[in-house]
């Protein structure tokens, strides 16, 4: 007996042509799905995107992150029950590719006709066990969904319909290999192991009636499966296809992820910013259809951990809702801002990026928001009475306190610390407005100067001529005043001929490095962490391990999720303590935000405090000591700690203050 199967056994000749005209018209309904889609992206502004730019690294971030899951196992349940539905469905679709061209019709085109001996035993082997595989996991989508209901999934009718819809697929496709192998009985069908148990429920049935169910099964079957491949356009199966792609756009970047896009025709625009949907560009429109609604951004998002009116999934879902209404002849007239995205929702973003860096897919929120602060900012001129002191201030006194020049440099007082203008050195000290003027973070300035001056490296300070970096201006939506700051720093920078920067703010690092290329500053850019463990590894300073008692480690936003500096302060921490850096139950990607970025520090808080949430997650540690490395988070933890009442048994310090402690 021949070890292989017939193709289109029981249906007959007239079922090859039905489904062969099935396949037809199934394609050309999703390919008029899609080609629809595809209009309805293209209400969006063109962008200067290349996809074919690192298109190899596109392939692989595909392949590491699509096919393999490394982003979506992230999250262990979810992520294995989706793992098991692709596999299951990836698995499936290549053997049935693989039954087409060996039937009659594509066989004597294609040469190809392995189905038979060893190979069928272990593909029917490997096709009943991605048939499994996919059954579990959407019975595992399904109990999730619909009997532990996490929060952070909104179950649409669509979502039902999509996954009963599988389950019926898979189900009726081991009914037709089970009614085959229980009409046919060949032994070796024994590696259909599923089918094989299958057939022994219909074992007591005549020849007759085990045709006619079988038939009914198969014809059941291929209608499902071409049916619910042309549903793919027209529900949310369409993130197998977006996902995908938007996984290749946004997973790898062009531009550093901390940079904001400037505003493309800034000279020459009417207006700035986004009000109307289709003026956000492809890419940015393609991300609101490419959106699962996962809910994992919502789950590590401190605006909504804090009950402020903005969930990352809400906002972007709330856009797709606007798109897909305009993009169908909606009418258009009123703006997003206050109809579709509330003012105080914008405005309670901390641009910590948890959104972005955990979405499976990569999708950016800020990138959209921050379309909207500007025109609130630009072209309304319509901001919160606390920005609008804090662009006075920047404005008048280039410092986002209102401080001005003169009270820059107090805390150089007595201090060792020369001015790049007057004496030529290797490094600048970028201070910073916050290290400069805030009394708990100049002792920052002084201990990094202490390290500094104690490894002997040649550095200077701007001194009074140091100007805010604007990263505030910018991320609270003020791009005109960011760039005439930005402009003025990197000119001053280029005349004094500066090449190397050290900062102890990860903002200032952030806007340095990342953002002032955009202006025509390109400059080496050092965070403290990095240049200070460069320093212990060079034996330019000495540090000794006697610190006593549990330290745990804040991670900045700007430092390690946007900037990816996980370790250099980690590294430091373990020279100086005893070996008892306990972790935070969120750390590293999954952070959480002092509350401070995105301009948050200089807003009122009429809500929940993010920085209190996050002094519970350090209080869990029992640490006595909580290290950061940026001046917003030194400012939000103390805050936090005195607001809670632990100062008796927390005290939270900045990383270059636990190294000059250390070194004398
Ligand atoms: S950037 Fe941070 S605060 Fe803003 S939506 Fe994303 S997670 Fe929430
Ligand atoms: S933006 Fe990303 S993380 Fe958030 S719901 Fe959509 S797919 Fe999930």
């Amino acid at each position: 007996m021949d070890v292989s199967r017939e193709i289109f056994w029981n249906v007959g000749q007239g079922a090859r042509y039905l489904t062969y005209g099935f396949m037809v018209v199934t394609f050309i309904v999703l390919g008029y799905g899609l080609y629809k889609r595809y209009k309805m992206w293209m209400i969006g502004k063109p962008s200067s995107f290349n996809f074919r730019n690192r298109l190899s690294d596109r392939i692989s971030y595909f392949i590491k992150n699509g096919i393999f899951h490394r982003t979506i196992l992230r999250e262990s349940y979810p992520g294995l029950m989706h793992i098991l539905l692709f596999w299951g469905f990836f698995l499936l679709a290549i053997g049935t590719a693989i039954v087409a061209f060996q039937d009659d019709i594509l066989r004597p085109i294609f040469g190809i006709n392995i189905l038979k001996g060893d190979f069928y035993l272990s593909f029917s082997f490997i096709m009943d066990l991605a048939g499994i595989l996919a059954v579990l996991g959407t019975l595992i989508a399904i109990y999730r969904r619909y009997i532990q209901k996490p929060q952070r999934l909104d179950n649409k009718m669509d979502d039902l319909l999509s996954l009963v819809w599988i389950l019926i697929v898979l189900v009726s496709g081991f009914l037709v290999e089970g009614t085959r192998i229980a009409a046919t009985s060949p032994e070796f069908e024994i590696w259909s192991f599923v089918g094989w148990n299958v057939a022994k429920i219909f074992k007591n049935m005549d020849k007759g009636s085990l045709g006619s169910l079988h038939a009914f099964f198969w014809y059941s079957h291929m209608l499902l499966s071409f049916g619910i491949i042309a549903y793919i356009a027209y529900s949310k199966l369409l993130h197998i296809i977006t996902s995908s792609v938007n996984m290749m756009i946004r997973g790898v970047e062009d531009s550093p992820k901390g940079a904001i896009a400037p505003i493309p025709d800034f000279e020459t625009a009417e207006e700035f910013g986004v009000n109307k949907i289709e003026a956000f560009n492809r890419n940015q429109i393609f991300d609101l259809d490419a959106c699962t609604r996962c809910g994992r951004c919502q789950d590590l998002c401190p605006a909504y951990a804090s009950e402020k009116p903005l969930s990352p999934k809400k906002f972007i879902q709330d856009l797709k809702m606007e798109w897909e209404r305009v993009a169908k002849g909606g009418k258009n007239e009123d703006g997003l801002i206050e109809n579709v995205i509330s003012e105080e929702t914008i405005w309670s973003c901390t641009a910590c990026l948890a959104c972005q860096v955990n979405c499976p897919i990569s999708i950016p929120t800020f990138d959209k928001n921050i379309e909207l602060r500007r025109y609130l900012t630009l072209t309304l001129s319509k901001t919160t009475s606390e920005t609008r002191l804090l662009f006075k201030n920047l404005q008048q006194k280039y410092d986002p306190y209102g401080m001005g020049k003169r009270q820059r440099t107090e805390w150089t007082e007595n201090l060792n610390v020369k001015n790049v203008q007057e004496q030529e050195v290797e490094y600048l000290y970028w201070v910073g407005c916050v290290a400069s003027l805030d009394d708990r973070n100049r002792k920052v300035a002084k201990a990094f100067v202490n390290i500094l001056n104690n490894a002997g490296v040649s550095f200077g300070i701007l001194g009074q001529d140091e100007m805010c970096c604007g990263d505030p201006a910018r991320r609270c939506g003020n791009e005109d005043l960011y760039l005439g700051i930005a402009q003025s720093n990197v000119e001053l920078l280029k005349e004094l001929g500066v090449k190397k920067i050290l900062t102890t703010c990860p903002h200032c690092y952030n806007a340095l490095k990342n953002e002032y290329p955009q202006v025509g500053g390109h400059f080496e850019v050092y965070h403290q962490s990095e240049f200070i463990l460069k320093l212990i590894k060079e034996g330019k300073i000495s540090v000794s391990n006697t610190l006593d008692g549990v330290v745990t480690y804040h991670d900045p936003c700007y430092l390690g999720r946007v900037n990816r500096i996980y370790e250099a302060p980690r590294a430091i921490i373990q020279k100086i303590s005893k070996g008892n850096l306990v972790e935070m139950e969120r750390h590293h990607d999954r952070s959480f935000c002092c509350g401070g970025g995105g301009g948050r520090i200089w807003m009122e808080e009429h809500h929940k405090r993010i920085n209190h949430l996050r002094i519970e997650d350090a209080k869990k540690t029992n640490a006595t000591i909580l290290v950061t490395g940026c001046p917003y988070c030194l400012i939000m933890m103390e805050d936090a700690v005195k607001d809670k009442e632990l100062s008796d048994r927390m005290r939270v310090l900045d990383l270059s203050e636990l190294v000059s402690s250390s070194i004398g």
